[in-house]
């Protein structure tokens, strides 16, 4: 059991390792799929700032670029030779937007960064929603949002507020028109609001069958464990049964045994008088071994189904008085007393009469077992809806609930330790339990401990009238 449990234990662990670390991998490469995305744009972007402000020299209306590339084209080294200064000076013309920050990112078109995202997030299969904004260094705010236009430091309206404020933790940010040299003039941040659902999503197949697998090893798990312990208290038992039965054969066989030696005596054998009495205990004894293995066979056909009851009318009311008659003698002899009232109006039921009269005498014989003192019993019969109930009650040892549950189970007795050493094998209440319920009837039991019990069997009139 520990070393099933501790496995389990480690598959669980392990199983939630993995998983985490699923999801880990799923959100390093979502995060990279993201940054890959955003270079992308801002590439799109800073190509679109040269191409305007191309155009825009061409049409000779930014004077401004153009002073500021003079003074670049100045303090640049005059040594350098023409071919070179004219390379450089291409050059500058296509990064000359960086001497204006704020000119170049107003150069972004709302409707193509919405696009570009879209485009480039597509290209590696992130279809999520998502809020973007383009973050201005200089009037620190957001001058897009959404692929809108905003109006800086103009308090917007609360939905642009709380875009905002995603944007702002949001770990997905690109800065936009630097280089080595330049500090970034701004930034794109991306934020998307399903980025924790969609991880978990992606995981949730092994997640849910990885729980429904660990479930059902867990289920047969603790199934068996059960079964084991179930079968250990069973076979328990049996071996305690096996112990009873060969205790409860020693004493008629040690018994036969002195009577046939005593027979054989000398002094014995002209005595006619003594040979019949030690006869009579050799029969007497055998009888009692009779009885015991007929109890043991009388379950073992009882479990396998293979009894038929004869059925007749039985008076309850006789057979009841028949066995308080049997049982008298050995109530007495301990001095106790058996009283019966037999109250039943209607006492005929239809079944066979010798289970029904040894269901009686196997509580009786119980009463009278599990009475330590003098035995003070009562059978009483009385009438019950469609049948006739018996029950019958003794002042002795009693039953705790525990024990309650159990002792119409096969085998089982109730350990008493050293202090009743009452001898049995465990079977009386099982077959009354297996009789009762073969003739559709019922049996009930209510005990205190050290106050006494009280057994209650009923039987249907007709059995086969009974649900
Ligand atoms: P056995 O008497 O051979 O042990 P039973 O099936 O007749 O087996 O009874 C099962 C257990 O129920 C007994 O071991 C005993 O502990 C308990 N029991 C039965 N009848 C009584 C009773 N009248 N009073 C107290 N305990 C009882």
């Amino acid at each position: 059991m520990i070393l099933m449990s501790v496995a389990l234990m480690g598959i669980c662990i392990i199983q939630f390792y993995w998983l985490k670390n699923g999801i880990d991998l799923k959100a390093t490469n979502f995060d990279s799929q993201v940054t890959y995305s955003l270079n992308r744009v801002k590439q799109r972007l800073e190509n679109d700032a040269n191409n305007y402000e191309r155009m825009m020299e061409r049409s000779g209306s930014s004077s401004i670029l153009k002073e500021g590339k003079d003074a670049i084209s100045k303090v640049l080294n005059p040594s350098l030779d023409a071919f070179r200064k004219d390379k450089l000076e291409s050059q500058l013309a296509n990064i000359s937007w960086l001497n204006q920050p704020s000119l170049a990112l107003s150069t972004i078109s709302a409707p193509d960064l919405s696009r570009y995202l879209r485009i480039e997030l597509l290209n590696q299969g992130i279809d999520l929603d998502y809020d973007f904004g383009v973050f201005s260094d200089e009037d620190e705010d957001y001058i897009i949002t959404n692929g809108k236009y905003n109006v800086v430091n103009v308090s917007g309206n609360s939905s642009e507020g709380a875009v905002a404020d995603r944007l702002s933790q949001s770990m997905h940010e690109v800065n936009l028109f630097d280089s080595e040299e330049r500090k970034p003039v701004g930034s794109l941040r991306i934020f998307f609001p399903q980025k924790t659902s969609f991880l978990i999503n992606s995981v949730l197949p092994a997640l849910l069958s990885s729980i429904i697998l660990t479930g059902l090893i867990l289920f047969c798990f603790v199934y068996t464990i059960n079964v084991i312990l179930t079968q250990k208290k069973v076979s328990m038992m049996k071996t305690d049964f096996i112990n009873n039965m060969t205790h409860e054969f020693k004493t008629p066989i040690a018994t036969i045994s002195l009577a046939a030696d005593s027979i054989v005596n000398p002094m014995v054998k002209s005595n006619e008088k003594m040979i019949d009495r030690y006869a009579d205990i050799i029969k007497q004894e055998n009888k009692r071994m009779l009885n015991q293995v007929e109890k043991v066979l009388q379950i073992a056909r009882l479990d396998k189904k293979d009894f038929e009851l004869k059925l007749s009318k039985v008076n309850l009311n006789d057979s009841v008085s028949i066995a308080v008659e049997n049982t008298k003698l050995r109530v007495n002899k301990r001095d106790g007393e058996i009283k019966s009232n037999l109250r039943a109006q209607n006492p005929l039921v239809i079944g066979d009469e010798n289970h029904l009269s040894n269901v009686l005498h196997n509580l009786l014989d119980n009463a009278i077992k599990y009475s330590p003192a003098a035995p003070v019993i009562s059978i009483e019969t009385k009438d019950a809806k469609g049948g006739v109930e018996v029950i019958i009650s003794d002042k002795g040892i009693g039953m705790s609930k525990e024990d309650l549950k159990r002792i119409f189970e096969k085998f089982y007795r109730v350990s008493t330790g050293n202090l009743h050493d009452v001898k049995g094998f465990g079977l009386g209440l099982s077959y009354v339990k297996a009789i009762t319920d073969a003739h559709k009837g019922k049996v009930s039991v209510t005990s205190e401990l050290n106050k006494g019990s009280s057994f209650t069997v009923y039987f249907p009139h007709d059995p086969e009238l009974a649900k």
